[in-house]
């Protein structure tokens, strides 16, 4: 993961994020709205391009890969059950012998329709499954089956109807792989967390083995607007100095979930989408004072394949992440450098 957090003195703006007013006040000076891309998003209008990135080989970041075909196929299916999922993100943390699932959307009755879907049938079965409901977009409707297949084989398959080339390049990654596979081919029962109960946290950070939905967290005031990201990376919060995190979801992290994740020991997307104004300013102010400092040094990204508009339903689209698929054999765009800026482009904040 990349970080910005360089303190440089060419240029001193300080901002007072105060009240939500100020941090209004401040968004609009920070943000442009740029409506051929998002239907509500904004980018950095210092950094005014908005980057597109290619196809990328996940070759070498299958937790990452695994993740995202996870995050997108409970998306597909609370969409399917007529729920309106905006997001779903999905962390995985291996701590010693402890390998825990964590699932979270941005609207947690969202999680309670996926909760009850996988309780009510198996996570296999959801995962596994390909998806389809009135309405979903030509590029969903080729991409659930595609993941369904790849995780069935993947994941759950015995023996040599296991997708012989489901290997990673690098091995450690490879090794937290097997690990998630594991986990997800135990077949366990979900649990729930109650994000206002501290004791249904720590019970899942203290399992074995667990898959675990956030179902519960308060939505009003400092939470308003609040995106799945958040949530996780309270629950990573609680436990430090573990031996890996990762988090990645349907989308990328956007600019307000990036200056949560600033910092952050969580592997996850360094390349972030939009920004989202009624989030800024419900945040922290520390905490808006970060996603500043990720509007600053970064661009929006988006990706050049999928559908348009903050309504679609790809995991390729506007605020998301580069497709994978069938990439093992077309090793391209590895490169992180076309999405990030030149440092001469960049403003930097100088903080207090
Ligand atoms: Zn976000």
């Amino acid at each position: 993961m990349k970080n910005n957090n360089d303190q440089d003195d060419d240029t001193i703006t300080l901002h007072d994020l105060s009240t939500q007013q100020q941090r209004s006040d401040v968004f609009g000076m920070f943000f442009t709205s740029k409506s051929n891309f998002t239907r509500d998003g904004y980018h950095p209008s210092e950094n005014d391009a908005v980057i597109t990135r290619k196809k990328r080989t996940f070759k070498d970041a299958r937790v990452e890969q695994l993740l995202r075909q996870i995050s997108t196929q409970l998306f597909f299916a609370a969409k399917a059950a007529h729920a309106k999922p905006t997001e779903v993100q999905t962390m995985f943390i291996q701590n010693d012998m402890r390998s825990n699932l964590y699932i979270a959307c941005n609207d947690p009755a969202v999680a309670q329709v996926i909760y009850k879907i996988i309780n009510e049938s198996t996570l296999e079965t959801v995962l596994t499954s390909p998806c389809s409901y009135g309405g979903m977009k030509k590029e969903g409707r080729k991409r659930s089956p595609r993941y369904a297949g790849k995780i069935r084989s993947r994941v759950f398959a015995e023996g040599s109807a296991r997708y012989k080339r489901y290997k990673s390049d690098d091995p450690t990654d490879h090794a937290y792989m097997q690990s998630l596979r594991q986990l997800l081919a135990a077949r366990l029962k979900p649990t729930e967390i109650d994000m206002m109960n501290e004791s249904s946290i720590v019970k899942s950070l203290l399992a074995t083995s667990g898959v675990h939905i956030i179902t519960k967290c308060p939505t009003t005031g400092a939470n308003k607007g609040r995106h799945a990201e958040e949530w996780l990376n309270d629950i990573s919060e609680r436990i430090e100095g573990v031996d890996y995190k990762a988090m990645f979801g349907k989308k990328r992290p956007c600019i307000t979930c990036s200056g949560r994740l600033l910092g952050s020991d969580i592997d996850h997307n360094p390349n972030p989408g939009f920004a989202f104004k009624t989030r800024f300013i419900h945040q922290p102010p520390e905490i808006a004072m970060r996603s500043l400092q990720i509007a600053s040094t970064k661009h929006s990204h988006t990706t050049d394949n999928g559908g348009s508009g903050y309504g679609t339903d790809s995991d390729s689209s506007l605020f998301c992440s580069s497709d994978d698929e069938d990439s093992d054999s077309t090793a391209n765009d590895l490169s992180e450098s076309d999405g990030e800026s030149s440092p001469d482009a960049l403003r930097r904040l100088v903080f207090k």
